[in-house]
């Protein structure tokens, strides 16, 4: 069968759907020309590693392949709706899916190079008290050529940048998507596609147990969990997944965790005025670390509109920061990029966290 005849074949089904290419992992896109497999393979660069958004732009599959592959398939993007600018040059860039529902990604200019945040659901289901995310609820998991827009975008509509980092950190739980985020850090990393380094993507969870105890095994990313408090009352205060998944079960989760070599979990902690922030607090966020390879990220907490909580004044900061810096547990404040236009942690909620009024 020549490789026309096997696309044909395969989608000839009498309720034609058009398939989104940009939603084939290689396996399927392998599948589709089961005969000449290469051809999966060419297509594959041409859509993840170039970026095409037009199938006879594929110069090397022969015309009347690439005439049959048009008439069953597609290369389609969500519409970028909005780009803003933040006064630091961090960009938040809001994509309206085929349904109608709005997700944004950021970008964040480094030195020399520029990263990727994403997101991995539209809304989040896990109720996090602090995150304007969750104020959307759960609306529902992205699809890979959804989660993949995000970075191929960016690279081709910016060929002057070099993206260089991606992080699952934008709006949704990453692992409660599993399936499509490992396809789309399979494909980020591939050396056929946007060539993205596996030591530079991070999976961000709120910790999701069961998924924890597969993540190391099925990929090599960075890891970065918020835990954000250091008693099981106060996390689930904030975090009802804590109800879930208590904190103990978390700590002994992340010390079975398969690192790469050299490298350390990232532990995020959004600090709460009054609620999370205290030097005895610190204290025992140094016990409950002891033995694990870490880092800490504090991230006084980013307000949005509606938000009743508050971030830690200045001094209370620093004197949480002291603490940890007498201990072995290496720290870091997290640099707030964006605040401007509600692009840093936790205020993506896709035009809500404008108040809910926005209409794009
Ligand atoms: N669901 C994932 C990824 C999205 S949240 C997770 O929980 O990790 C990404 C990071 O932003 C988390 O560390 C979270 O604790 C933090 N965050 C959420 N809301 C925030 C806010 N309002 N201010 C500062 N950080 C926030």
């Amino acid at each position: 069968m020549s490789g026309a005849q096997a696309v044909r074949s395969r989608f000839s089904s009498p309720v034609t759907t058009m398939i989104n290419l940009l939603d084939q992992n290689r396996e399927n896109l392998n599948l589709l020309f089961d005969d000449k497999p290469y051809r999966g393979s060419q297509i594959f660069n041409w859509i993840y590693g170039k970026g095409i958004r037009d199938i006879h732009q594929m110069s090397n599959i022969p015309g009347q392949l690439r005439d049959e592959l048009a008439k069953k398939a597609v290369i389609s993007y969500p519409d970028v709706v909005e780009i803003q600018r933040s006064s630091d040059g961090t960009e938040k860039i809001a994509y309206r899916l085929a349904d109608g529902h709005i997700i944004e990604s950021v970008l964040m200019p480094e030195k020399d190079h520029w990263s990727v945040c994403v997101s991995s659901q539209a809304g989040c289901a896990m109720g996090c008290t602090f995150c304007c995310t969750a104020t959307l609820g759960f609306i529902r998991n992205l699809g890979l050529a959804e989660i993949m827009a995000q970075v191929l975008y960016p690279i081709h509509a910016y060929p002057e940048r070099t993206f260089r980092n991606v992080v699952f950190m934008g709006m949704g739980e990453p692992l409660l998507n599993y399936d499509t985020v490992i396809d789309a850090i399979r494909i980020l990393s591939d050396p056929d596609g946007p060539r993205i380094s596996k030591r530079r993507i991070t999976i961000s969870t709120c910790g999701i147990i069961p998924r924890l105890k597969t993540l190391g095994r099925d990929t090599e990313v960075g890891l970065a969990v918020s835990l954000n408090a250091v008693t099981d009352a106060t996390r689930a205060g904030i975090m009802p997944v804590t109800r879930k998944y208590p904190l103990t079960e978390l700590i002994d989760t992340l010390k079975g965790y398969q690192l790469p070599n050299r490298r350390r979990i990232t532990i995020e902690y959004v600090l709460l005025k009054g609620i999370n922030d205290s030097i005895l607090d610190a204290r025992q966020l140094i016990r409950l670390l002891h033995g694990l390879k870490v880092k800490v990220n504090l991230i006084p907490l980013n307000p949005w509109p509606g938000c009743t909580l508050e971030p830690p004044d200045t001094t209370t900061v620093l004197a949480f920061e002291e603490q940890l810096k007498d201990s072995p547990i290496a720290v870091m404040r997290r640099k707030e990029k964006g605040n401007d236009i509600l692009a840093a942690c936790g205020q993506l909620a896709g035009g809500k966290s404008h108040g809910g009024t926005k209409t794009y």
